[in-house]
């Protein structure tokens, strides 16, 4: 038997909803598989644990997580708390504890998908963005001076290192390379940004000396964006730092179907932490508690984690599971068309993982 075991943070919103949908994609794969088991432990840490105690989670809460071999995270977030809060005193900290430098957000047109770009389908749509994870715009570097007065300022610092510049350049680099892929693109805008950014560019350059067989490109985040609907099957592999990699991808996720869809893991590359795999997507307040939160992306993070166990085949009968559903095209959350509930969602992914099994 093989065990592993799971931290399962649900969160706020709709995370628990599309949480349990996950779950049960999870089961599928201990009964389709009956050697592998995977130990669940679910933390309330969320907002409700902040009204309750002050804080997102324990004190210890980090020494807690440090121990699995996996977290899920559903999505955190309300109203009531300021998203400052909830994002650095929970999501940053296990991403910097841990060093889940890379941010792995694949955008891949789905079999049995329309995408909303006209004349682009799953030939044109299938590249995997890298985004960084622990560092660049997200500093908590700054300050605000003079409240108030008309004077007020607010700065905010961007720190890029050159340890961690490159390590994610070169996660890139070797992650083209695994995939079999041939483009590497940065995202830039060194001719406005003029010191992170032409220093972002010259590692980037260093690091693919180092892989002569791989097309490079830099775009300014701006055309880049533009090139995201105009010419997507220009990429394999996109890297960018922080903010430009997070904005990215909800663009992504928006012309491979949605937010409902996209998945992403926090990696560790090392292994020497746990990674921490969630869907993209927020707590989503304005359809929380409607049952109605489309499952997918809950679920191929699952799949994500599956890969990143090393247990790839399992990965794949997930996505096969979710894909065979969209082909059907019967059973679909309001987000992709359809009017099915989020449970329903996922009973029929976890029925086509059992038959595909
Ligand atoms: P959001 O992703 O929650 O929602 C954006 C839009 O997408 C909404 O219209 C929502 O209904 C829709 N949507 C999102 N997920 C969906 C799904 N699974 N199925 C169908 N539709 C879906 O982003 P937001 O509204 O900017 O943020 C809401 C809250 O979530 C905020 O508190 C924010 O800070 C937080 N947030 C958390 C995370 C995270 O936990 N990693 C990420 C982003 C935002
Ligand atoms: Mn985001």
């Amino acid at each position: 038997m093989e065990h592993y075991s799971v931290a399962v943070i649900a969160g706020d919103g709709i995370g628990p909803e599309v949480m349990a949908e996950g779950l049960k994609a999870l089961q599928a794969v201990e009964r389709v598989h009956n050697w592998i088991r995977f130990d669940i432990r679910c933390l309330d840490w969320n907002c409700g644990y902040y009204a309750r105690h002050g804080r997102m989670m324990p004190d210890n809460g980090l020494e807690i997580l440090r121990d699995f071999d996996a977290i899920l995270l559903g999505a955190i977030g309300a109203p009531d708390v300021p998203d400052h809060i909830s994002v650095w005193e929970l999501i940053l900290p296990i991403r910097r504890r841990f060093h889940q430098y890379v941010n792995l957000r694949p955008i891949k047109l789905l079999k049995g998908l329309e995408s909303p770009l006209r004349h682009k389908g799953q030939a044109e749509l299938d590249f995997v963005v890298v985004r960084e994870n622990t560092e660049g715009e997200y500093s908590n570097m700054g300050g605000r001076l003079h409240a108030g007065t008309p004077y007020e300022l607010a700065i905010q610092n961007n720190v890029f290192t050159r340890f961690g510049v490159e390590r994610v350049i070169r996660y890139a680099f070797s992650l083209a390379q695994s995939l079999g892929r041939k483009r590497v693109t940065a995202a830039t805008k060194s001719n406005g940004i003029n010191h992170s950014m032409p220093f972002w560019d010259e590692v980037f350059r260093d690091v693919s000396r180092s892989h002569p067989e791989i097309r490079t490109d830099l775009f300014h985040i701006d055309a880049l964006a533009a090139y995201f609907v105009s010419r997507p099957e220009i990429f394999d592999v996109v890297v960018a730092s922080n903010l430009f990699g997070d904005i990215l991808t909800d663009l992504g996720a928006a012309v491979v179907g949605g937010l409902g869809l996209a998945p992403s893991g926090n990696i560790n590359p090392e292994r020497e932490y746990p990674s921490m795999f969630e869907p993209i997507h927020g707590s989503a307040p304005d359809i929380a508690g409607k049952g109605i939160a489309n499952p997918i992306a809950t679920i191929w993070s699952v799949s994500m984690m599956m890969d990143h166990l090393g247990h790839r085949e399992m990965g794949q009968l997930l996505l096969d599971g979710i894909e065979e559903v969209l082909v059907e095209g019967v059973v679909r959350t309001p987000d992709i068309g359809g009017r099915a509930t989020t449970s329903e969602m996922g009973d029929a992914i976890v029925n086509s993982i059992m038959r595909k099994a």
